[in-house]
């Protein structure tokens, strides 16, 4: 069993040492201690569009970096906060860092955030998220919200009355990594939402799957009837960004734009991007 040094600054990274800690005292410590030192931060994966390679906005994805310089992926300590019941301070302290990130680089994307179902049962989470973008000066229509379908399980009357309020607030929803989980077509219909995020298992798939590449054109299909924008994740390659553009995906995101980058390297593909378009500039 690999052994992790934790709090003295000589620590020996092991990729799983949560998994270990899971729930014990000293995980919370570490992941309490890497809160409180601002050791948590959002990185930004760009969003683009597909009609013209542009980059439109940006996902905060948020991660822990140690002080041995190593990263922990939020896979590893998201659940973690959330058994701890501190996701909600450190959601909002990424939230805002992100919106103030958003306003220093002065480029007209929209920023895209992931949140936990839970805090969906907090009955003041829109006038909470409103603070913060009123406190950074980002407007709401410049905020979207991700969440998954579990969010809508037990289809609580205050994670719906949460939802509505957020886009009345001009906020948008995203129903992320759709196809997974408990996922039906015919539910989307029903959801109060502005935009479907096909998840990578199928767009990785969807050239060498025709089972794979069916769902993926039927989800197009009936959001885009719905009135709902598509947004494929993980493309890695160039046959997919043709082949998904094609069929009608309003916007992409993978490593063949690029992975998530700090702020400050995010902000200079921006200014590369703003040149000309994401895909031709790598191309060249
Ligand atoms: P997600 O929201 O579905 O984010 C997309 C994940 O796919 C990211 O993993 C991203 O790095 C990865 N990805 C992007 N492009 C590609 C690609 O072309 N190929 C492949 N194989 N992967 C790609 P990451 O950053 O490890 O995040 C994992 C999950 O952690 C996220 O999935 C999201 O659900 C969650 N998460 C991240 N940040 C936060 C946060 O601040 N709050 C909450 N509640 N959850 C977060
Ligand atoms: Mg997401
Ligand atoms: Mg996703
Ligand atoms: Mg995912």
């Amino acid at each position: 069993r690999a052994k992790t040094t934790l709090g003295d600054g000589a620590i020996v990274f092991n990729s799983s040492f949560l998994t270990d800690l899971h729930r014990t005292e000293e995980g919370e410590k570490a992941l309490a201690d890497a809160m409180r030192r601002g050791q948590i931060r959002p990185h930004y994966q760009p969003l683009i569009d597909l009609s013209d390679g542009h980059v439109i906005g940006c996902e905060a994805l948020a991660r822990w970096e140690r002080d041995d310089g190593s990263f922990v992926p939020p896979g590893e300590f998201i659940p973690l906060a959330e058994s701890m019941g501190v996701i909600d301070g450190l959601s909002f302290d990424l939230l805002r860092q992100a919106c103030r990130d958003v306003i220093s680089w002065d480029a007209p994307i929209f920023l895209s955030f992931n949140l936990s179902a839970v805090q969906f049962e907090d009955p003041s989470l829109a006038l909470k998220i409103l603070a913060i973008l009123n406190e950074t000066g980002v407007a709401p229509t410049r905020l979207e919200l991700e969440i998954t379908e579990s969010v809508f399980v037990h289809n609580e009357a205050t994670t719906l009355a949460v939802i509505d309020q957020l886009r009345q607030l001009g906020i948008r929803i995203a129903l992320d990594d759709f196809g997974t989980g408990y996922s039906s077509l015919s539910r989307l219909a029903n959801l109060s939402i502005d935009r479907v995020k096909i998840d990578h298992s199928f767009v990785g798939r969807c050239l060498d799957d025709a089972r794979s590449m069916s769902v993926v054109k039927a989800i197009v299909s009936l959001s885009r009837t719905l009135g709902l924008s598509v947004t494929a994740e993980g493309i890695e390659t160039q046959p997919q960004y043709a082949r998904l553009k094609k069929i009608g995906c309003n916007v992409g995101q993978g490593f063949l734009f690029g992975k998530a980058l700090p702020a400050a390297d995010f902000h200079r593909l921006l200014q590369d991007a703003s040149a000309r378009p994401l895909l031709a500039s790598r191309r060249a």
